[in-house]
């Protein structure tokens, strides 16, 4: 809360574990106090790791201008992050974050090596996107970690318009605009390791916003054990994918993880001997002996025509990316019907609102019921990292807040019980986080069920046999991670918070 910086640390430094060593010159980024020749090559930071994991710092109280909209980024991020925590302890008021700016002696920054750097950063940190955001004063460049956006370094204004350039170029994109939106992609050669990304480029008032999406499939695996799902779920889900033909669909909010677990289901299904084809907006990652088709607008591949000429193609399994409009959930439903398995996802926010869903999709409730074999609602949530996760026991005043906030959780707990929060360390970055694991919720489809649905029955009477079919709901997957210390209770009120 005060402007002490002490403990203050540096995201890209805590993310490789090393640590920084704050400066106060925030100008010249070649050089480490080790090094303090004031006209080092630029290159030399970007290239050895050494020197990258040293950059400088700018005071938190800093006489200088660029400084100012970080901050006020950061403290929004805190905010979001701590939403409804009260005791400020262990905030940190105003991250100090990595300045690069031209060169003061007149020499060239090279590009080219600042976006290699940049993407490597990432790479190390574990991001799923790369924002490049313009703003008045500066471009701050945020990465997002396991869901949550993070101001990781900012670049001198007079570095913006050769930064965007650059991207244009290596994503074949076209230099000349400017206040168009243009998608392209970006292959970077990594420590010998292939790094697709997707590239998105949007125009805002303060120029052109550049997103980038880390497209890693390395090391990322398409399991519903790595994903956290209880040995029981996954019984009752390999039913579903095991019956030769119907619906299996994903639900829950973008970003909820939805393609990892249908990605998982199609590495089970995936044999010589079936013909698996998939139509997606994004293709994101390729499953070998698996057709992936990518929807062009341009070229009138939607979902809908996609899916049109897959049933052309003798097909044995489908999957569309996601069941958008009344044409595609037809299309599908009837897929399904007539002997193909068929996987997609929907937004809903829970399992049971999946069938009123699609009967808004005009599709035929007898359809739902005939095609329907599971709904799989989830979310993902971080774990607390096991180096530094703090244990505290629940008093009083805390239930209270709790139970203000969300009484759905709060009656899982009781005064004396003790749960975990994070702290931050130099493993997790700081965050007090370490990856994510899924929360499910899983509607079978039970012969009752059917009969009910196609018989038009309410659906929360839908909803009540399910439960009695021993359906656990994403909240309460998510206390008994609180139970086990798999994660915070802030965290399950956070991911499990209703989005109307
Ligand atoms: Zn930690």
């Amino acid at each position: 809360m005060s402007g002490s910086t002490a403990q203050n640390s540096q995201t890209v430094n805590t993310s490789t574990g090393q640590v920084p060593t704050p400066m106060a010159t925030p100008n010249s980024l070649s050089q480490t106090p080790s090094e303090t020749n004031q006209s080092a090559p630029t290159q030399a930071l970007i290239q050895e790791n050494q020197t990258a994991q040293q950059p400088q710092v700018q005071s938190s109280t800093p006489p200088q201008a660029p400084t100012t909209t970080p901050q006020t980024e950061n403290q929004n991020m805190d905010e979001q992050k701590k939403a409804g925590e009260q005791e400020p302890d262990n905030q940190t008021p105003t991250k100090k974050i990595q300045t690069i700016e031209k060169p003061k002696d007149g020499s060239e920054l090279n590009i080219v090596e600042l976006i290699n750097y940049i993407v490597k950063q990432a790479i190390k940190a574990k991001t799923s996107d790369i924002h490049i955001e313009p703003h008045e004063e500066v471009v701050v460049v945020r990465f997002r970690i396991d869901g949550i956006l993070k101001d990781v370094l900012q670049v001198g204004k007079d570095i913006q318009e050769s930064l965007l350039f650059r991207i244009k170029v290596a994503a074949k994109m076209r230099t000349d605009e400017h206040f168009a939106p243009q998608d392209g992609r970006i292959r970077f050669i990594i420590e010998n390791k292939k790094i697709d990304t997707r590239i998105s480029i949007l125009p805002t008032s303060s120029g052109e916003k550049v997103v980038m999406r880390l497209l890693i499939k390395e090391g990322k695996s398409f399991t519903f054990s790595s994903l956290g799902m209880s040995d029981a779920d996954q019984l009752v889900v390999e039913k579903s994918y095991n019956r030769p033909y119907g619906m299996i669909l994903a639900v829950g909010p973008t970003g909820s993880g939805k393609t990892t677990s249908l990605y998982a289901i199609l590495q089970k299904l995936n044999s010589r001997d079936v013909n698996i084809t998939t139509v997606e907006d994004p293709v994101e990652y390729s499953i070998d002996g698996v057709n992936h088709i990518q929807v062009n607008n341009k070229a009138n591949l939607t979902f809908a025509s996609g899916l049109r000429s897959i049933l052309r193609q003798d097909p044995d399994i489908i999957m569309i990316g996601e069941i958008r409009d009344a044409e595609t959930a037809n299309i599908a439903t009837n897929a399904a019907l007539t002997g193909h398995l068929v996987l997609s996802s929907l937004h809903t926010n829970d399992a049971i609102s999946t069938i009123p869903r699609l009967i808004d999709m005009d599709v035929e409730p007898f359809l739902v019921a005939s095609t329907l074999n599971i709904v799989i609602a989830q979310r993902l949530a971080r774990k607390l990292c096991d180096k530094c996760k703090k244990q505290i026991t629940i008093d009083q005043e805390e239930l209270t807040r709790i139970t203000k906030m969300r009484q759905d959780i709060a009656m899982n707990f009781k005064v004396g019980d003790v749960v975990y929060k994070e702290e931050g360390c130099e493993t997790c970055g700081d965050s007090g986080f370490m990856g994510r694991f899924g929360l499910f919720e899983i509607l079978e489809i039970t012969e009752k069920i059917r009969r009910m649905i196609s018989e038009r029955e309410n659906i929360d009477d839908v909803f009540k046999v399910a439960r009695e079919n021993g359906m656990k709901l994403i909240v309460e997957d998510g206390v008994n991670a609180v139970k086990t210390g798999t994660t915070s209770l802030e965290e399950i009120m956070r991911v499990t918070a209703l989005k109307q």
